[in-house]
């Protein structure tokens, strides 16, 4: 593994001519630079590439969530036109898959418009290939670019690559960590000399009793704000899933990841997916500051066994051969279970709808009183 030389010159001659850098501006070069961007310049996905999403584990994850996408569709008295958004969608497959399970409803079928949210044009170009044959397909930079009506929006490990900030706690407040390159030329985390003004008052309770030196990371709400204003105000259902904690907390979940094992963020500019953990709670709280309902966070494996997803490998199981067979038990085990390797706890899924839709299928049904209730 090696840094991008010139992503890596060009990060250096911004230190040198305005000082260390935010942490979430080095996250956004090496991901997003218009150039050497690790988004920008490849496919990362897949198992030659630097990691397996759950849409790539197995056909299963898609599909199942094309008929989550029908159970809303039916829930808001099934409009003439349903807008089925993707952001960050890779290659295509989680998309493509939903789309081939929802034939088994051909009005829904029918009243599809595929928007895909992307930036990365080799990205875009996988997903053309795997859309191939479906109509109607739209590509956009920004959520707000898609146009109105009912919707439905998936988001599988987009919010984990979206730059974070990081503080850290010292006795005089909070400080910016930023990132700086020492005497022989190695990039370093570094803090700010002042204190981010008035930054404890804004911290949850948990996080402010933190001690010294801990750190605390956060993103700012402006995408999940985007999501939550436009189910709240157009009928449908966001589905947000992603690795993370369900509290907000300190600690430094700052990583890269190239060739399927865990690198050092800063020696690998450009060259590995650098994300951090997503916070749930700061989700589910912008979510209901604006008045949109949150429902969840559930585990992943949860939401996937409520929507069915044993019987789902099973039907599958019973038609393939003993190899496939076994593959799908372990796509089954990778998505559902826990321990390493198993997503089915470290994910969690978030749904977000307007005020009025109390229940939604995946999710624990609320009681009268506001509670939720375990089926
Ligand atoms: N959802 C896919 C891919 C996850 S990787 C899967 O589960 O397999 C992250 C995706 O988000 C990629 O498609 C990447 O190009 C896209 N992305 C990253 N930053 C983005 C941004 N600011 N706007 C839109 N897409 C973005």
């Amino acid at each position: 593994m090696s840094e991008n030389p010139a992503l890596l010159s060009e990060i250096k001659q911004l230190i040198k001519s305005a000082g260390p850098m935010p942490v979430w501006r080095y996250m956004e070069l090496c991901l997003m630079h218009p150039r050497h961007g690790y988004y920008v310049s490849r496919d990362p996905l897949g198992r030659e590439g630097d990691f397996i999403t759950a849409p790539e584990v197995s056909q299963m994850f898609g599909e199942l969530l094309g008929l989550w996408a029908a159970s809303v569709w039916k829930a808001i008295g099934s409009p003439p036109l349903l807008r089925l958004i993707e952001i960050g969608p890779g290659r295509g497959t989680l998309m493509a898959d939903a789309i081939r399970a929802l034939r088994v409803v051909p009005p829904l079928h029918h009243a599809l418009s595929i928007h895909l949210v992307e930036v990365s044009p080799v990205l875009r170009q996988k997903q053309k290939e795997a859309l191939l044959t479906s109509r109607s397909i739209a590509w956009h930079n920004d959520i707000d670019e898609v146009p109105d009506g009912p919707s439905v929006i998936f988001a599988n490990e987009y919010f984990d690559v979206l730059p974070i900030h990081q503080a850290v706690k010292g006795s005089d407040g909070w400080h910016e960590r930023t990132v700086e390159f020492d005497g022989s030329g190695e990039l370093v985390f570094g803090i700010a000399p002042q204190p981010i003004p008035h930054f404890e008052v804004l911290l949850p309770a948990l996080v402010r009793a933190a001690p010294l030196g801990a750190v605390f990371e956060w993103r700012p709400d402006a995408e999940i704000m985007k999501i939550a204003s436009r189910v709240r105000d157009q009928e449908g259902a966001a589905l947000i899933i992603d690795y993370g904690h369900l509290r907000s907390d300190v600690g430094d979940t700052f990583q890269a990841i190239a060739n399927h094992s865990f690198a050092d963020p800063l020696k690998n500019a450009g060259e590995a997916d650098v994300t951090a953990h997503v916070d749930f709670q700061a989700l589910a709280r912008a979510t209901e500051d604006l008045g949109a309902r949150v429902h969840g966070p559930v585990q992943q494996g949860e939401f996937l066994k409520r929507l069915g997803i044993e019987t789902r490998a099973q039907t599958l199981m019973a038609k393939a051969t003993p190899e496939v067979a076994e593959d799908i038990a372990s796509a089954l085990q990778r998505l559902v279970g826990g321990g390493r390797g198993g997503m089915g706890q470290m994910f969690k899924v978030l749904g977000v709808t307007e005020p009025n839709l109390t229940t939604l299928a995946g999710f624990a049904a609320e009681t009268a009183d506001g509670h939720s209730e375990t089926p």
